[in-house]
């Protein structure tokens, strides 16, 4: 997947198990093998490894899952080992890798992958191989970027959130298959959207300028009781989901109160003005062989059926650059697909960093801007793997990903 993440490897002297050894005969099911291998298929995405999102995702990896992916730009403070479910480790650990780590042991079968960053470092291109995002931060701009990556995916995404003082739970359920369904943005209230914008870091598009991560994060104020509650339910609706168990539980919120012990579920409407204007899940479409080996005018057609010059094409949220600034030499040519965070290029001519000037600089970049470079393999203007491209033509965005089997061996 993205080359953002990390791969997790811990050595575990822990006797090895079937998943399948506990797992009961689930009520309504005439196959429980089918549900295990169901659960044993998923890769799952986690944003947010705190009092919540750190019990999710070890819920989650005691189900056994072929994937896990941890996401969370914070560290382990002291106060940590009230909420989370903290057994061992100190002060500074990072979260996304430490979760990550602890679900390694727990699940040795599991590849397991941590980016110890802020969601909005990642394009969507880079999560195209989930099935489900499990969200759990007090971040609002991070819970809108989860939601607008998941979308536009078109992958489940599960919420999980406390409010401690009330005693409430609530888990939203977003299915994220059709334009008509509602986002978390939808669920915002005034306060939320007030203080968003105050911030001034909210756009539908925030995780494209992720380098400016807005210390928005709140503590949570809850007891570990409920922050495991709430990831229990998380977790509940993730196996129901995944398991075709029960009614549907898609664009619902389950609320769980302390005070009454009262489980209420609800529908969760589309709100006609969100301010997400853009609700429609990109349309995916599998490409035979290798994308790189392929020109972005190819991959345009591939993508809309036609080839048009003013569709435009964004390659893993790379910027394709014209040209960049040296220091000493001045604007140097580049005319590659450039990740300025990862691997900004130096000077052809003094090996200096080169800087980015925005006017040369495009992402998405329309066909047309790319000139040459538009029929010319993408692995002449890329130095990283290319795993998916996102084309947009006028009214669809399309997401082009390798067929399962081209992938194989391109693990990043
Ligand atoms: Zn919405
Ligand atoms: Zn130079």
């Amino acid at each position: 997947m993205g080359s953002q993440f990390t791969s997790i490897d811990v050595e575990s002297d822990w006797p090895r198990v079937s998943g399948e050894s506990r797992l009961p005969y689930f009520v309504g099911q005439d196959d429980s093998a089918a549900v295990s291998a169901a659960i044993g298929q998923l890769r799952l995405g986690y944003v947010g490894l705190g009092s919540v999102g750190l019990s999710t995702c070890l819920h989650g990896a005691r189900l056994r899952p072929r994937a896990i992916y941890t996401i969370d730009p914070g560290r382990w403070k002291a106060e940590s080992v009230l909420t989370h479910p903290i057994y061992s480790g100190r002060v500074g650990e990072p979260k996304a890798t430490a979760a990550g780590r602890l679900c390694k042991w727990i699940s040795p079968t599991t590849e397991v992958f941590a980016l110890d960053g802020p969601i909005d470092r990642l394009a969507a291109e880079e999560l195209t191989d989930l099935d489900y995002l499990l969200l759990a931060t007090d971040n609002l701009q991070a819970e809108l970027t989860t939601s607008e990556l998941s979308r536009q995916l078109g992958i489940p995404l599960i919420q999980a959130s406390v409010d401690g003082a009330t005693l409430v739970a609530q888990i939203r359920t977003l299915a994220n298959s059709v334009e008509s369904g509602p986002c978390l943005g939808c669920g915002f209230n005034r306060a939320e959207w007030d203080y968003l914008n105050s911030g001034a870091k909210f756009s539908c598009e925030g995780y494209y300028e992720g380098e400016q991560h807005a210390a928005t994060a709140m503590v949570t104020r809850s007891t570990s009781s409920l922050c495991s509650i709430a990831a229990d339910l998380s977790n509940m609706q993730l196996l129901r989901r995944a398991g075709g168990l029960g009614k549907s539980v898609d664009d619902t919120v389950l609320e769980y109160c302390g005070f009454t012990h009262k489980t209420v579920v609800s529908p969760l409407p589309r709100r006609e003005d969100c301010v997400c204007v853009d609700h429609r899940p990109w349309r995916r479409r599998s490409v035979a062989g290798r994308l790189s080996h392929r020109s972005p005018g190819e991959l345009v057609e591939a993508a809309l059926g036609f080839s048009d010059d003013l569709a435009t094409i964004r390659v893993r949220g790379d910027w394709f650059t014209e040209r960049a600034a040296c220091s000493t030499c001045g604007p140097r040519p580049v005319r590659r697909f450039v990740n300025w965070r990862q691997d900004p290029p130096a000077c052809d001519n003094c090996g200096r960093p080169l800087a980015r000037e925005p006017f040369f600089a495009h992402r998405p970049v329309l066909l047309e801007a790319l000139g040459q470079c538009a029929e010319r393999p993408l692995v002449e203007a890329c130095d990283l793997p290319v795993r998916s491209v996102v084309v947009q033509g006028r009214g669809e965005t399309v997401l082009l990903v390798q067929e399962a089997e081209a992938q194989q061996g391109t693990a990043t």
